[in-house]
């Protein structure tokens, strides 16, 4: 058969995401809240899958499984089964992993969706939920290790775990993606990222030229997940460059060393064993309960900035930006309400609201409304006041949380467009002959004229300062 001939480098990644959301883990009802605490202090008899144990299911969890299936638009299944992993390990005391598999009768949750990253299509191959197993200390590296520590405190926390198909072909395009996986997640309100371990990944890495699939393992954050990649694709292009092979194995991402080790012969899907868990029924997911969970779901960024450009005509790039901030994002549905003009709206909160004022509009120290800001864009937008006055009405807004209505000051008097009082603005500017001469044949020493102007006078209407100005100086 012939090899595809394209670019050397395929990866693929699998994700695994605690729904930190969850107050209890996934099959008891321990406490899921395990960081900081002693070691084995939140376990129970389910946890160790004691004889005569049964594993309930947290319904909770299905659902935040479901909103992220959404979000990366995959199709949910109607009806979702678990399946027993088998393995003999001790961060798993009951020798398997209750988990999904979709071969031999397993429907994992979900299914066939995709992340769109500028140009590049990652697909998403399927999520799935599981337990996560409790947590191996080793004393100093993990292959010299003469003894490890267990804290089953993390053994049954509910996971989901995301697998793409080997579409990224860099270290960077994996990164950009889990960076855009992790904003999306957090704000479905289901897992918090930052959490240590909250989302941990594993990566499959082949070189063209080499037969081998490499996994590298337990990747603890995405800084980490771009080094350990590229040394790996590193390490394996040597190999292929003399003529060697490297092996399918399974390898650990050494922090401290910035290497990766080799753990063991890459296990096959027939070495776990895989079998239905006779504990947990099927799961029905009818479409009303679908639609329900449909409904309830946060919109995440990326539906909100297309929204933005489709029915608020707003440029993408601006849709993209402003829907980052959930609470900007807000403020400005809110002020759409009563002005209708969208990009009028996302160019004053982008540009002249700097990121230390934004509380001012969104957090607790609150003080201008969204109806100030309708108000003030208004005011602008109909000629009544300039933009060196409309900035300067915003800061007393910021400043006194009044709207532009309930402000005394002369900035919301109205515009000056009497020519007298602009005359005399110009003639203090001018003074000398040699102002005027200049601006007469330098169009940028002209519009600096009328800078000037405007910042001594902010209501002045620039039209009729340029005005003003061309027929002063042509009079010089
Ligand atoms: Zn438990
Ligand atoms: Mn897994």
């Amino acid at each position: 058969m012939k090899r595809e001939e394209t670019a050397g480098v395929r990866i693929g990644l699998e994700i695994h995401c605690q729904l930190t959301a969850l107050k209890t883990k996934l099959f008891c009802p321990c406490s899921s809240d395990y960081r900081g605490r002693q070691p084995n202090e939140l376990v129970c008899p389910v946890c160790f899958g004691l004889p005569g144990t049964l594993p309930v299911l947290n319904g909770k969890g299905v659902e935040y499984a479901i909103r992220i299936a959404n979000a990366l638009g995959c199709k949910v299944a109607g009806e979702t089964n678990f399946y027993r992993k088998n393995y003999f390990y001790p961060d798993l005391s009951k020798n398997f992993q209750i988990s999904q598999y979709d071969k031999a009768g397993g429907v994992p949750i979900a299914s066939g969706g995709h992340v769109q990253l500028g140009g590049k299509r990652v697909r998403i191959r399927r999520i799935q939920l599981e337990e996560d197993p409790g947590k191996l200390t080793y004393e100093g590296t993990i292959e010299k290790s003469s003894y490890s520590l267990v804290d089953y405190n993390r053994a049954g926390i509910a996971l989901v775990e995301i697998v793409t198909e080997p579409d990224f072909e860099t270290a960077k395009e994996a990164k950009v993606f889990l960076e855009r996986l992790r904003s999306t997640i957090e704000a479905l309100g289901v897992s918090d990222g930052e959490l240590e371990g909250a989302m941990r990944c594993d990566a499959n890495i082949s070189v063209a030229g080499g037969e081998a699939r490499v996994e590298v393992k337990n990747i603890s954050s995405f800084r980490e997940v771009e080094k350990a990649l590229n040394y790996e694709i590193l390490r394996q292009g040597t190999f292929s460059g003399t003529g060697g092979l490297a092996v399918s194995e399974t390898r650990h991402w050494d922090e401290r060393r910035s290497i990766t080790i080799s753990l063991r012969l890459k296990e096959g899907e027939q070495d776990y064993r895989y079998f239905p868990e006779p504990d947990i029924p099927a799961v029905i997911l009818s479409q009303g309960y679908l639609e329900q969970v449909r409904s309830a779901t946060p919109e995440v960024p990326e539906a909100r900035a297309e929204r933005y450009v489709r029915e608020l005509n707003l440029a993408p790039q601006t849709a993209e930006e402003l829907s980052r901030d959930e609470g900007l994002s807000l403020f400005f549905e809110e002020t759409v309400r009563s002005f209708k003009k969208g990009p009028e709206i996302a160019n004053w909160l982008l540009g002249e609201v700097p990121e230390q004022t934004r509380p001012k509009l969104t957090g607790e120290e609150r003080s201008v409304t969204p109806q100030g800001l309708s108000e003030l864009l208004a005011m602008l937008d109909s000629g009544r006041v300039t933009r060196p006055q409309a900035k300067e009405i915003f800061k007393q807004m910021t400043a006194t949380g009044n709207r532009p209505s309930e402000l005394k000051g002369s900035e919301t008097e109205g515009v000056v467009a009497d020519e007298g009082a602009i005359e005399k603005v110009v003639s203090r500017l001018i003074g000398e002959g040699e102002v005027a001469r200049e601006a007469k044949r330098n169009p940028k020493a002209f519009n600096y004229l009328v800078g000037q102007v405007l910042r001594l006078e902010p209501r002045a209407d620039p039209k009729v300062v340029a005005k003003t100005i061309a027929r002063m100086i042509g009079e010089q």
